[in-house]
């Protein structure tokens, strides 16, 4: 362990939790960052040095491009990967809400609010990264803002607002959630997906969890601290449900052994044959949330106003 870690270990013995307040107890340090569990909730965050800027990980181009250990090594492809969940999100919005103002938190290259385009949203995107607003606004046609605050400026009221793989990278969650449930219409739906820090992989071994990965990843949450930030920040009808689609599956380790000699190394595609068959048997178990590697969220930003 590094003196830095070591004495941020020391100074995370004192911090509170940022979703409920109690107190919080040291976890492991990664990356030269602490990370604690909160002894009430369970909410796990890295704890953010003040002379430490979030930010400039995503204006470095090298986080798109596999340059950063805690990036993305192909972007392209990751958006291959998601694009049928993508499209299968879209659809479900489509059934909440009649097409309207959609607001997309790290849009990216805006791939995501081109469907959404093509299907009757009126699409605004926000992206800190300069070279990826920079995409997303040749291939949108509009102007992509470069944060909450540019957005909450332009005092427009949002039917939908979507951030996918988002909330993980926020030091201070719940404050962000109160600040977007602000920008939206009353009956407004919320929809996320963040990575699952209860799946098997995290439990078994949380100092090898890729997603532990300050500082990108800086709050982790399960199923249960998801619904509680959510809840807390105001919105209602929360659901949480475990996402089985993505670059990797997710699989039983006994499935795992049984599959290797077929395998022989490669990736299970989801939408492979054998993905597929694997899938549909998991989407029937009720227990998916268990062990999915990822988690979405809807919820809805009340009819009647209440203040969180
Ligand atoms: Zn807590």
């Amino acid at each position: 362990m590094t003196l830095r870690s070591q004495i941020q270990v020391e100074s995370a013995s004192s911090s509170r939790c940022k979703l409920c307040g109690a107190s919080t107890e040291p976890m492991m340090a990664h990356n030269g960052f602490a990370i604690v569990r909160c002894n009430e909730c369970g909410f796990m965050f890295a704890i953010i040095p003040p002379d430490c800027d979030l930010s400039a990980v995503y204006a470095d181009d090298a986080y798109w491009n596999g340059g950063r250990e805690y990036g993305y090594p192909d972007y392209e492809q990751a958006w291959r990967d998601a694009r049928r969940l993508s499209l299968s999100r879209l659809n479900h919005l489509g059934q909440i809400n009649r097409p309207g103002k959609m607001l997309e938190i790290g849009c990216a290259a805006g791939y995501f609010l081109r469907e959404a385009q093509s299907r009757g949203w009126q699409v605004y995107g926000i992206e800190l990264s300069p070279m990826m607003r920079k995409r997303s606004e040749e291939l949108l046609g509009c102007g992509v803002f470069s944060s909450l605050r540019e957005a909450a400026d332009c005092g427009l009221r949002f039917e939908c607002v979507a951030m996918f793989e988002v909330i993980e990278h926020l030091d201070d969650p719940l404050a962000f959630a109160r600040e977007v449930r602000s920008l939206m219409s009353p009956g407004a739906t919320l929809v996320l997906s963040t990575p699952n820090f209860a799946a098997p992989a995290a439990l078994r071994s949380p100092g090898n969890y890729h997603w532990f990965s300050p500082p990108a990843h800086v709050s982790y949450f399960t199923a249960a601290t998801l619904r509680a930030c959510i809840e807390r920040a105001g919105f209602e009808a929360v659901q949480v449900a475990g996402v089985l689609e993505g670059e990797e599956m997710p699989l039983p380790r006994w499935l795992t052994l049984a599959l290797a000699r077929f395998r022989k190394g490669r990736r299970l595609r989801p939408g492979g044959i054998i993905g597929e068959l694997i899938k549909a048997w998991q989407h029937r178990r009720s227990d998916r949330l268990k062990w999915a590697n990822s988690m979405e969220l809807y919820a809805r930003n009340p009819l009647a106003q209440v203040s969180a």
